[in-house]
């Protein structure tokens, strides 16, 4: 049947124009070229205002949603148009809840689609990173076992290279359980009051030998002897061996590492920097620093042992204590993280309300 706007006219037009041709004839003096006239003028009206009718109320939303509904099907929604007031026009509203269905549905198959290619990628990430330690570890096994193993100098070597490989498989499932665990949100941070300036000096002392073996100044500059924070003890502690750790790793021969703690009372704040002279990180790769297992110069890295989580899991434990972590570098100059704590009192026991809103969160 074809049906459209110009046939839906010209039917009503005629039928109109009929009826009140057939009245006006039976008035007695009416003549023929009046009734002509009269049914003339009343079909052109009518066919013109129930064209415009036609088309603008009707056949043109009834083509729009049939549009809609075929760009569903296509997974296409370019040809989703506004919503329009459909104060006017009842299939107006029907186009509008079309549109916003299909926008609604389009959401959850890109977030579909952005899971799947996260959850593939860190599958890729994860078995690549695994692949190196027990690649090596196997290798060093297997050459023991094919005769290495009756020489004693080549046999201590290779055990302490293959223990060596088993260690840092070991370190980067610990990182890996880690991570999941804090972003299912199994990781509560126990909160408590302490001494930031003990802690730090901890950390020193125990990447001390790390330093010195790389001649690196270790300096520390605290604003005041004591400064409490409120936090997690362990996870900060943390978030200081794995900066501090990296200052020196990435650091030059001869280089510095400055530890810098000051008070920021307007804020009830600590502000806490981990400065170093070493080869910073090129402004391309700042943003994704944070990410889990991006490196810089990933082969190098990969020689002094890392796992590419270490950062990744500072900027979890920092989302944890409703904090962040900053990085300003420059190429060949040095590199300053900055993270910051709320102050917290040797006395008073503070705990924040919001304790586990993170393990909600996340
Ligand atoms: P890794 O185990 O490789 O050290 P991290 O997550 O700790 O992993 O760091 C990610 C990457 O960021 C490192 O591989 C390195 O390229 C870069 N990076 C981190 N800290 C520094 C720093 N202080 N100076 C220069 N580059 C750094």
């Amino acid at each position: 049947m074809l049906l459209n706007s110009r046939a839906v006219a010209i039917v009503f037009g005629v039928t109109i124009a009929g009826i009140t041709t057939a009245f006006l004839g039976l008035l007695p003096e009416i003549t023929g070229t009046a009734l002509v006239v009269a049914f003339a003028l009343s079909f052109s009206s009518s066919y013109i205002l129930l064209r415009i009718l036609a088309e603008f109320l009707f056949f043109r939303e009834i083509n729009n949603i049939y549009d809609a509904l075929n760009g569903i099907e296509k997974n296409d929604i370019t040809f989703l148009t506004n919503r329009s007031s459909s104060f006017l026009n009842p299939l107006r509203k029907v186009k509008n809840e079309i549109n916003d269905y299909a926008r609604i549905k389009q959401r959850e198959i890109d977030d579909l689609k952005r899971m799947e290619t996260f959850r593939r990628e860190f599958i890729a990430d994860v078995s690549h990173e695994l692949k190196t330690p027990i690649f090596s570890a196997q290798g060093f096994v297997h050459t023991l076992l094919d005769g290495a193993v009756e020489d004693k100098k080549v046999r201590g070597k290779f055990l302490k290279k293959a223990a060596k490989s088993l260690d840092g498989l070991d370190l980067l499932v610990q990182d890996l359980l880690t991570i999941s665990q804090m972003e299912i949100g199994q990781i509560k941070m126990h909160y408590e009051n302490f001494d930031l300036v003990d802690l730090c000096k901890e950390v020193i002392e125990q990447l001390d030998g790390k330093a010195e073996k790389k001649e690196i100044t270790v300096e520390q500059s605290f604003e005041k002897e004591e400064i409490y924070v409120n936090a997690d003890f362990q996870r900060i502690y943390q978030v200081m061996i794995n900066l501090v750790n990296n200052a020196i790793k990435y650091n030059r021969k001869n280089g510095k590492v400055n530890i810098h703690i000051a008070t920021l009372d307007a804020e009830e704040k600590a502000e806490i920097k981990v400065s170093d002279s070493g080869r910073g990180i090129p402004e391309e790769d700042i943003g994704r620093i944070f990410e889990r297992f991006y490196r810089v110069e990933k082969s190098r890295s990969k020689d002094r042992g890392g796992t590419g989580l270490g950062l990744s899991i500072v900027k979890h434990i920092m989302d944890g204590h409703h904090s962040r972590v900053e990085v300003v570098s420059e190429v060949d100059k040095g590199s300053t993280f900055t993270f910051w704590l709320k102050l917290g009192s040797p006395t008073q026991k503070i705990s924040w309300e919001d304790d586990d809103e993170y393990d909600k969160d996340t």
